[in-house]
Order: structure tokens, then C-alpha cells, then sequence
């Protein structure tokens, strides 16, 4: 996934634990397999191939999940968050590698493709996944939902393995299992990434949850004078250009990654509307505006209670 891959484990059995390691990098390598806009042999290079023949292509079990988690999260935040964005993802890429703003016509043609409503999923007549893209030019881009997804996928993996007492960091996506012995949970540290040095300016106690940071701070492209992070917001069909990191911690991989994505797209009325549709899960959103980093909570008040704020 283009991502360095950590796992802790706690286990009295060595050769036990590589087993379970093993067991849940393979589950990772399954998944990217499947939903990976990398490779040319993977579920979603399938279907940006057939897309507008009309063809229906056969998707694993993984790209199904994805699909329908993905089409129920563009609907719940009115398309903030959108798995047909590939196109101007693409864009965003060669911009950033030629360090050029492409020409306002590429970009609404690219911007016009981003539409889930244009997703089909169906059955085969054996009752196996299969679904089409309906317009020429469409692509999925599962980059703001599967890193989430496999970190929970790893955790099951080394659960069923017997090796519940885990932690899988995707970079800034991660999941917990049990916790370590005699603590109340993994401790982990969130930072605003808007200072000079990172610091952590919040912890998280994680226990058979997750949670994702998504924002401006890792990848970002500055052309004409604007800087530009690697979000997009579909609605307009360009990048975002606000300085928000947003932190969501939740009972599902798949969930606080995707959730992360959209709160940056969305401002924060629409942020509260969507997280009532996901009482189970918290945001902490830390946003430069003027120089100034303001912090902001939002989502299940519990939760947020046990958040540990190293400032005010
Ligand atoms: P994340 O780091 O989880 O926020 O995911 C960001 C990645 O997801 C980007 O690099 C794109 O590949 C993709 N992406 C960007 N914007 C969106 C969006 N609004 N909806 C769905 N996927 C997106
Ligand atoms: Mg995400």
C-alpha cells in the first residue's frame, strides 16, 4: 500500500508470534492485491480498464467489502468522502511530479468522472462480486479507506492466530487488540503536525479500536503560490487547500480512515451531522488558521473524555 507496515505483538512464544506476523502480512498483501490503483493486476485496474464498455468484472471478496463501505460513506457525508476519485488523484500526482497546476479543462474533465452514484455492484450467476464503472475514464481510488481496513483485517488475522495482544500501525492508520498486560490500553500519541518539531499534543488509550490521522502534514504540492494536501474534494474536483489534521478513533479500520478523509473535505456543521450517523466514534481536529493552531472535538462525548491533552 506504499506504506511501511508495523506490528508489536505480545506473545511468551517466539516462534508462535513470526507465525501470527506472517499469517497478517500475508492478509495485508491480499488486500492490496485486490484494491491497490498501484498495480496493473489488482480489482480496481480491472475495472478503470472496463469502465463504460458495459462489462461487469469479478471482484474479491475485499473489493466488495470496500465498495459498499465506500458507496454508504459518500452517501452519509453527501460525497465528501468518494471511492471514484481516482481521476483527479491521477492528476494530483503528475501535478505534484511536473510541479504544474494542469489546465482548468483537464481538470473539469477528470472532476466530471468523480461520481459513486455511477458504481454497480452485482452477482454473477455463480453469486460471485462483480461490478462496473459506468462512464469511460472512471477509476476507484480506495487510498482513504483500505490502510484503515487492512490494519483491522491484520489484528483479526493475529487474533485468530492467537495472538491477541497486538498493535498494526499503516502509518497513520492504526488498530489495537488487547491490551498489553497489566495496562489499560496502547498509548499513542496524535500531533497537530502544524509545529516545527513534532510533538505529540494529545494521547490516545486504544483497545480493540482504531484510529486514522489524515490532513496536510505528509503529502502536499505547492503550485502557483498555493499549497495543496492530497485530499480532494470531490465536490469541487481539486485538492483542499486548508491546514487541518484530523485525528478519528473508532471501532472499524475502515471507518476512521475514511471518516478522517471527509472531516478534512467538511467544515465543521457538516462534520457533526456526520459523525451522528458514527456515535461510536471521536475526531480531534487541530486546524491553522492565521497562524494560530485552534483545536476542535467532536463525535462521542466518552470517548473524547479519555483523550489526554498535553495543552490546553
Ligand atoms: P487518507 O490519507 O486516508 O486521508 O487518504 C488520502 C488518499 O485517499 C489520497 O491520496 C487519495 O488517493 C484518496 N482521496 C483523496 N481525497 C479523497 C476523498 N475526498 N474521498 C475518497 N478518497 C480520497
Ligand atoms: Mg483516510
Amino acid at each position: 500500500m506504499g506504506v511501511q507496515c508495523r506490528m508489536t505483538i505480545y506473545s511468551t512464544n517466539v516462534a508462535s508470534a513470526e507465525e501470527s506476523a506472517k499469517a497478517a502480512f500475508e492478509r495485508i498483501s491480499q488486500i492490496e492485491s485486490a484494491v491497490s490503483d498501484y498495480r496493473v493486476d489488482s480489482d480496481v485496474a480491472w475495472l478503470a480498464k472496463a469502465a463504460g464498455s458495459g462489462e461487469f468484472v469479478a471482484i474479491a471478496p475485499e473489493t466488495q467489502f470496500l465498495l459498499i463501505r465506500s458507496c454508504e460513506l459518500a452517501r452519509a457525508s453527501n460525497g465528501a468522502f468518494d471511492p471514484t476519485v481516482g481521476p483527479v488523484t491521477k492528476l494530483w500526482r503528475s501535478a505534484r511530479r511536473d510541479q504544474k497546476m494542469p489546465e482548468e479543462s483537464i481538470r473539469r474533465t477528470a472532476a466530471d468522472l468523480v461520481n459513486f452514484h455511477r458504481i454497480e455492484l452485482s452477482k454473477s450467476s455463480n453469486g460471485a462480486p462483480v461490478a462496473r464503472l459506468q462512464r469511460e475514464g472512471m477509476s476507484l481510488d480506495f487510498g482513504a479507506i483500505a490502510k484503515g481496513y487492512a490494519a483491522e483485517e491484520a489484528v483479526k488475522m493475529l487474533r485468530a492466530m492467537g495472538t491477541s495482544t497486538c498493535l498494526v500501525a499503516l502509518s497513520g492508520d492504526i488498530y489495537a487488540g488487547d491490551a498489553p498486560p497489566g495496562a489499560r490500553g496502547w498509548r499513542i500519541a496524535i500531533s497537530s503536525g502544524q509545529q516545527q518539531i513534532e510533538v505529540a499534543d494529545a494521547y490516545v488509550m486504544l483497545e480493540n479500536q482504531g484510529l486514522s490521522t489524515s490532513g496536510d502534514t505528509e503529502q502536499i504540492v505547492e503550485l502557483d503560490g498555493m499549497r495543496y494536501s492530497h485530499i480532494i474534494d470531490p465536490r469541487i474536483g481539486w485538492a483542499i487547500s486548508e491546514r487541518r489534521s484530523v485525528t478519528v478513533i473508532g471501532p472499524h479500520g475502515w471507518m476512521h480512515d475514511a471518516l478522517a478523509t471527509a472531516l478534512c473535505v467538511l467544515d465543521e456543521a457538516a462534520s457533526r451531522e456526520l459523525l451522528k450517523k458514527y456515535p461510536d466514534c471521536a475526531a480531534v481536529i487541530f486546524e491553522r488558521i492565521d497562524d494560530q493552531v485552534q483545536r476542535r472535538m467532536l463525535g462521542n462525548p466518552e470517548m473524547l473524555r479519555t483523550i489526554e491533552f498535553t495543552s490546553k
